[in-house]
C-alpha cells in the first residue's frame, strides 16, 4: 500500500514497477567508480525472524560459492575494466563463517581492481576469535558490524540467537580491541517482551563497550518468515507502535548525551569514526546469490539460489529479473536513501543528476519544510526529528512492501520470470 503511494505521488507512475527476465542491463563501461557488495549466504544456525536470502552453511557448498562468486567478479572486470571500487562490503548471511575464503576474496578484489581502503564486514558473535580477527585486519577489513541484535540472554532466547549476552560483549570486546576504524554494533529493538529499558540499555551497553557506531533496527515481522506463529507459540506479542516510538525516542536521546550523532534514521555514529553502511550506496555492483545491483541505469536482481547461482555464473552474469530507471525513478532512489541519512545534499544531486534539486523535487521540497519535516541548513535538507520519524515509518512500511514482494517470491522462485511492485 505505502510503496504505491510512493510510486504514484513521488514517481507520477499508475502502473506498478516491473522486475522483468527481459530487462537484461545494458552497462555503461564508462562507469568511473561504484560500491561493491559481496553476498555471503551461508550461516551456521537459522533465526526465525531472518527475512535474508540465506541457507545453512556445508562447506562443499561454500567452497564451490566462492569459486562462483571469483567467476562472477571477473564478469565485472569484463565490463568496467576501468572503474575504481570505493568500498567493499561483504554481508549475508554470515560473511565470518568463511573467513578465510573473505581474505582470498578481498586479496582478488584488490589484484582486479583499483579500491579505496573501506572494506566492511558483518560479523557472528560466535565468529568473533582472535584468529579470525586478526586475518580481517591484515586482509585490510578496516570496518566491522557485529550482528549482537541484543545483549539480553533472555531476549536472544526470544529470537533464536545462538549465544548469550555474555558472549555477545566479548565479541564486541574483541572486536574493539583489534583496532578496526569503525566497529558497528547491531542491535534490534522492540523485540516480543521487550520493555523500554531493556532497549535503552542494550544501546548504552554498546556505548560502554567503545562502539564506534551503533544501528539499531526496529523488529520488522515479515510474513514469508513464519516469525508471527512463532512468537504466538512463545506467548508474546509484538510491541506497538506508541511503546516502539518511545524507545526510539529514547535511543536517539541517548545517543545525544553520549555525543554519537544520527547520522541516519537508524544508526548512531561517534565523531571521526568512518560510518559503516551498507545500502546507502549511490551506484553499486553486488555479487552472489539474491545480490541487487544498480548501476548504467538499470536496477536488476541475482537469482537467490544457490545451487542455480553456482551454475549460471559459469555461463554469464547470474541476473534473474531487472529494471531500466528511468531518470527521475534513479533521482527518487538517491533521494530516498539520502532521506534515510537525514541529510539531503543540493550540491552532490546538481554533481549528479546535472539539474538543480530544488527545480526538480520543488513541490516535494516545499512540502517538507512547510510541514516542519526538514530544514535547509548549509545548503543541504535535513530531516527534523519529526521528519526522522515519519522516514522511520516510511522504511518499515517500504522494507515490508518490497520484500514481501520481491524477495518472498524470489526465495520460492529461482527464475521468477517477473515480479509487479
Ligand atoms: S539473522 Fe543473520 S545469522 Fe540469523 S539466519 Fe539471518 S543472516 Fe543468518
Amino acid at each position: 500500500m505505502l510503496s504505491t503511494l510512493l510510486r504514484v505521488f513521488l514517481a507520477g507512475q499508475l502502473k506498478p514497477f516491473c522486475l522483468n527476465s527481459g530487462e537484461t542491463p545494458q552497462f555503461d563501461s564508462s562507469l568511473k567508480n561504484f560500491g561493491l557488495y559481496v553476498h555471503i549466504p551461508f550461516c551456521r544456525w537459522i533465526c526465525p525472524f531472518c527475512p535474508y536470502n540465506k541457507c545453512l552453511y556445508r562447506e562443499d557448498k561454500a567452497d564451490e560459492y566462492c569459486k562462483a562468486l571469483l567467476l562472477e567478479l571477473l564478469r565485472y572486470k569484463e565490463i568496467f575494466s576501468s572503474a575504481r571500487i570505493d568500498s567493499v562490503y561483504f554481508g549475508g548471511g554470515t560473511p565470518t563463517s568463511v573467513t578465510p575464503k573473505l581474505v582470498q576474496l578481498i586479496n582478488r578484489i584488490k589484484g582486479l581492481f583499483n579500491t579505496g581502503n573501506c572494506i566492511g564486514v558483518e560479523a557472528h558473535p560466535n565468529d568473533l576469535n582472535p584468529e579470525n580477527l586478526r586475518l580481517l585486519r591484515e586482509a585490510g577489513v578496516n570496518m566491522l558490524s557485529v550482528g549482537v541484535q541484543t545483549f539480553n540472554s533472555r531476549f536472544l532466547k526470544v529470537i533464536g540467537r545462538p549465544y548469550d549476552g555474555p558472549t555477545a560483549v566479548d565479541a564486541v570486546r574483541m572486536a574493539v580491541d583489534a583496532g578496526f576504524d569503525t566497529v558497528d554494533v547491531d542491535l534490534i529493538f522492540a523485540l516480543p517482551g521487550q520493555e523500554l529499558g531493556d532497549a535503552v540499555n542494550d544501546v548504552a551497553k554498546a556505548f560502554e563497550l567503545g562502539a564506534h557506531q551503533v544501528s539499531a533496527y526496529p523488529l520488522i515481522v515479515f510474513p514469508y518468515t513464519g516469525m508471527d506463529s512463532y512468537i504466538r507459540r512463545l506467548g508474546l506479542r509484538k510491541t506497538g507502535m506508541v511503546a516502539e516510538k518511545k524507545m526510539l525516542d529514547a535511543i536517539v536521546d541517548l545517543a545525544q548525551k553520549c555525543g554519537y550523532k544520527r547520522t541516519s534514521i537508524w544508526t548512531y555514529t561517534r565523531e571521526g569514526a568512518p560510518r559503516y553502511s551498507s545500502v546507502t550506496r549511490e551506484r553499486f555492483v553486488s555479487i552472489g546469490a539474491g545480490a541487487a545491483s544498480l548501476n548504467s541505469g538499470y536496477f536488476y536482481l541475482n537469482t537467490f539460489d544457490v545451487g542455480q547461482y553456482i551454475n549460471a555464473v559459469k555461463k554469464d552474469l547470474p541476473v534473474s529479473i531487472g529494471m531500466k530507471m528511468p531518470a527521475r525513478l534513479e533521482m527518487l532512489y538517491w533521494l530516498y536513501w539520502r532521506m534515510y541519512d537525514l541529510n539531503i545534499p543540493v550540491q552532490r544531486f546538481l554533481e549528479l543528476f546535472h539539474e538543480p534539486i530544488k527545480r526538480r523535487f520543488s513541490l516535494l521540497l516545499a512540502a517538507l519544510r512547510i510541514c516542519g519535516l526538514a530544514v535547509l541548513e548549509d545548503d543541504s535538507f535535513k530531516l527534523t526529528p519529526k521528519g526522522a520519524y515519519l522516514f522511520h515509518l516510511v522504511e518499515k512500511g517500504h522494507s515490508w512492501d518490497y520484500l514481501c514482494r520481491v524477495w518472498a517470491r524470489s526465495l520460492k522462485e529461482p527464475w521468477p520470470g517477473e515480479i509487479r511492485f
